[in-house]
């Protein structure tokens, strides 16, 4: 049937007809279309899988509205390219996602994404997180080795975000105005210690560990199994390192405090990682300690990654698409206020 003859037909029929043909017409989800088209092609790299039971043994099973339907042949549910992914439950455009992680590679604020993607500012929050959530798992996975730069750095303790009537969450010592103003001078308790390490071909670990200066457990806790053994680990003179490095089988240089080079090693590349990183977070104006881990990610992926933007980008979009989600959006704001002590 051509499109004037169903025009024709259309014109012949009853106005409830008419009525059921405009409710069919909206229920079709036109949005799915783009997510669909991009899944389906990045998926039938690795071949789709089930997303309730992980079996590749599957078959197609008609159309919802654009989107192709799947059912399995194990657990004999039903599924969508899109189920279980990060973006599932949005109503928002494949567009407006793709242009939003465009924001995400520029590292945008909140209320300019919002702005930039035409959507509010708490979406703009919910997104970034999921999307950052979903990058831990990539980074999770990153091992570093050959020479391997150490050092720690610190955030202030923040509870941005954790409200004072919180019924979950009770302040543990009065609200500053700002993360970034910490009262004691020095390593105090409200300083939230991050171990970094990277390489100068663009890998790198950062998370936080605990409250002032990390012991030997602390550097564990973020580096054990992820430097390769018989790497060379450069770290200042702290002994939290000799120890580490011993249970590790990692060569150790420590550069006396004052120094940056030693022989052939240096932690230029540290501290250039700590500056950027200092200078890139300035924008959010504090972090919340519960999100800090995110923004390392963040960081680390947009900032340290030597991979060019534009395959930066297509990474981005290829994870954040197709990767299972990690978190619902109503667990965000109820994690933990102070991860590393949980
Ligand atoms: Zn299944």
């Amino acid at each position: 049937m051509t499109l004037s003859e169903l025009f024709q037909t259309l014109k012949t029929l009853s106005k409830a007809d008419l009525n059921s043909v405009k409710q069919f017409l909206e229920s079709i989800d036109y949005n799915y279309n783009g997510f669909e088209d991009f899944l389906l092609s990045k998926k039938a790299e690795n071949g789709i899988s089930c997303p309730h039971c992980s079996s590749f043994n599957i078959k197609k099973n008609g159309h919802k509205g654009l989107m192709q339907r799947f059912m399995c042949h194990d657990c004999h549910k039903t599924f969508s390219a899109r189920n279980n992914t990060i973006t599932f439950s949005s109503k928002k455009s494949f567009a407006t996602w793709k242009k939003y992680l465009e924001c995400m590679m520029n590292g945008f604020t909140v209320r300019r994404s919002a702005e930039i993607c035409g959507i509010n500012k708490d979406t703009a929050f919910i997104w970034r997180h999921k999307v950052l959530d979903a990058l831990q798992n990539m980074q999770n996975s990153v091992e570093l080795n050959g020479v391997v730069e150490a050092d720690e750095t610190f955030f202030a303790l923040s509870f941005k975000g954790n409200h004072k009537k919180s019924t979950s969450f009770v302040m543990p010592r009065e609200a500053h105005k700002r993360g970034n103003d910490v009262h004691t001078r020095g390593l105090s308790h409200e300083q939230v210690c991050v171990p970094c390490a990277v390489t100068q071909d663009g890998l790198s670990i950062s998370k936080q560990s605990n409250l002032g200066r990390a012991s030997t457990k602390n550097l564990s806790e973020v580096f054990s199994g992820r430097i390769a053994s018989n790497s060379v680990l450069c770290a200042d003179a702290h002994h939290s390192y000799q120890k580490f490095a011993k249970e590790n089988k990692l060569e150790l240089i420590q550069l006396k405090t004052g120094k940056s080079k030693k022989g052939i090693f240096h932690v230029q590349h540290i501290n250039s990682y700590h500056s950027i990183l200092k200078t890139w977070i300035i924008r959010f104006h504090g972090v919340a300690t519960k999100y800090l881990d995110n923004y390392l990610v963040w960081h680390n992926f947009v900032n340290w990654a030597k991979d060019p933007y534009e395959k930066k980008s297509e990474i981005l979009s290829a994870f954040v698409f197709c990767t299972n989600k990690t978190v619902k959006s109503k667990e965000l704001s109820v994690r933990s206020p102070l991860p590393c002590v949980a």
